[in-house]
């Protein structure tokens, strides 16, 4: 197995940059200082995203008889929550740095390295006479020459804030000793020893209708933290409105909310995000059965949008780190340059979920079987996928940096984004050789007009064909065709009629005529 801690600052520095430069992804909010773990995705991430999202719904509602799709609502009714056991449960541990005041999720600060730690008991600013007794503890690493010194000035540091700005602590009583303290969390970025940790709500909540205006409790909505629990709410009314039989699945993608903590790795972890969920309903004999079908048919999905199995990690998480009612749970991990992260879990959840809105609402979940006269609350098994996390690892995954060397001889590099052609933004550009020849680009146009009720062109006359070609690579654009001189026939006549199309990857040529181009491409970008 790979492992885990690798990873690649600068490949991803250079995917972020790239996202920017061409329009991928976007900070929200960026020209008022951004709005922290909210993106918009731009002309080709939007293009890029609603691919990924076509091509889920399509592999997994369209084409399966066994699955049906919804759109539910993003505002959720408080009691749905409740019952799901969010309300109560749905946080995670955080701890404070106290010298930064930086807030980190306790679960993922990482170990600290050996060194000694020191503690201060508090200090005095001689001027003012004003003193404090707040301790302060600091990690030094081994091999740092006068570790006491470098904690004493951090120290210093949290002192003068407490003290006053202007103020000149004077640091007092200290101890030490080695460290790592057992059970301690240290911030990775300054050795401070965090606080204990304290619980944090994920939940967003908001106040809907007239009520709000009394602040009245019963007023309180919920923007969904997930869009399984619609699903759930809905069941019943999907099973009698459609005829369907066990095992059937309900299917939904959408915004998801969550006041994560420390967003980060870019649209990795963001606190405005979609998912791309399946909760399969089915007998509960057949439960952990589907849980290894769904994953197996999970790993194809993301085969066939361009990310290779051997990139992806299996994690068959043991009893006892299971949530407490899931016999089994999967996660899909994919190597991230910041390391190998989740994309997917894939969980057998048991009948918990309808068991708890049964419960919570006071209606009856059951389902009656005709056949063998049961009735029975049936088991769900879920496929749960973050759409943006997607998106980020079709970018890792595509983005290249290509060593060429042209005919003369010399080196030439070019920065290729090589996604199948499904997912691509842009499936094909379409160059007329020559701007000012009226015929190349009255040609370019019909292709244009032809091509565009089937699949995202881009039509591009400026600067050398060459440029235009790297422009396309750096988008990910697998195809681009050009018409040229010999499309007009006016040197071979045998060549009236056919364009150059070439291939981003291998940047072979070949000639095609016209009149097949849309046939060849939608055979090779569906
Ligand atoms: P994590 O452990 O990374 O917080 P999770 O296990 O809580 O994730 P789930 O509740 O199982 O995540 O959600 C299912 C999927 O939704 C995840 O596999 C992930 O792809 C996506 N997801 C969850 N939280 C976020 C987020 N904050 N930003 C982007 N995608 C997310």
């Amino acid at each position: 197995m790979a492992n885990k801690d690798v990873t690649d600052p600068a490949r991803m520095e250079k995917i972020v940059s790239l996202c920017k430069r061409r329009g991928f992804i976007f900070q929200a909010g960026e020209i008022y200082g951004g709005l922290n773990g909210c993106w918009d995705y731009g002309p080709l991430g939007a293009e890029l995203k609603r691919n990924l999202k076509d091509y889920w719904w399509r592999k997994t509602v369209q084409e399966r008889d066994d699955v049906l799709g919804m759109d539910g609502a993003i505002l959720t009714h408080q009691d749905v929550l409740k019952a799901s056991g969010h309300v109560d449960g749905f946080n995670d541990p955080m701890s404070e740095c106290p010298l930064t005041k930086a807030r980190l999720r306790a679960d993922q600060v990482p170990a600290a390295s050996p060194g000694t730690e020191f503690t201060f008991l508090g200090a005095t600013d001689e001027a003012s006479g004003k003193s404090t007794d707040k301790p302060i503890s600091i990690l030094i690493p081994e091999g740092k020459q006068e570790p006491e010194r470098s904690a004493e000035k951090l120290a210093s540091q949290f002192y003068r804030e407490l003290l006053g700005a202007g103020s000149k602590p004077v640091v007092g009583a200290r101890d030490s000793q080695p460290g790592p303290v057992k059970g301690a969390l240290y911030n990775p970025d300054n050795g401070v020893r965090l606080s204990e940790p304290r619980s944090f709500d994920l939940m967003l909540s908001t106040k809907l209708g007239a009520l709000a205006a009394d602040n009245d409790p019963k007023a309180l909505a919920y923007l969904r933290p997930e869009t399984a629990q619609s699903i759930f709410c809905q069941y019943k009314n999907i099973l009698d409105s459609n005829r369907v039989k066990l095992p059937f699945g309900i299917a939904q993608m959408g915004k998801s909310f969550r006041n994560e903590i420390n967003p980060r790795n870019y649209t990795f972890r963001s606190r405005e995000f979609e998912q791309m969920e399946i909760e399969y309903f089915c007998h509960p004999k057949d439960g952990l059965r589907l849980t290894d079908e769904w994953l197996e048919a999970r790993l194809t999905f993301y085969g066939e949008i361009g990310i290779p199995r051997e990139k992806l990690h299996i994690l068959d998480i043991p009893d006892g780190e299971r949530a407490f009612y899931s016999q089994k749970t999967y996660d899909i991990e994919y190597e991230f340059p910041f390391g190998i992260q989740e994309l997917e879990g894939v969980a057998y959840r048991t009948d918990y979920d309808l068991g708890v809105h049964e419960k919570g609402s006071g209606k009856s979940q059951l389902y009656f079987d005709e056949e063998t006269k049961e009735k029975f609350l049936p088991h769900v098994v879920e496929p749960s996928a973050g759409c943006d996390r997607t998106v980020l690892a079709l970018l890792c995954e595509a983005f290249d940096e290509e060593t060429l060397t042209d005919e003369k001889g010399k080196d030439d590099s070019r920065t290729v984004l090589r996604f199948v052609p499904r997912m691509a933004p842009i499936k094909v550009g379409i160059f007329p050789l020559l701007k000012k020849n009226e015929e190349q680009v009255r040609i370019c146009k019909e292709i244009q007009k032809t091509l565009q009720p089937w699949m995202n062109v881009f039509y591009d006359d400026g600067g050398a064909v060459g440029r235009r070609y790297r422009r396309q690579d750096e988008i990910g654009t697998p195809f681009c065709v050009t018409v040229d001189f010999d499309t007009l026939g006016e040197e071979n006549p045998d060549l009236k009629g056919t364009v150059t199309i070439r291939h981003r990857d291998s940047m072979e040529q070949e000639r095609l005529p016209v009149s097949g181009l849309l046939a060849w491409l939608l055979e090779r970008v569906r």
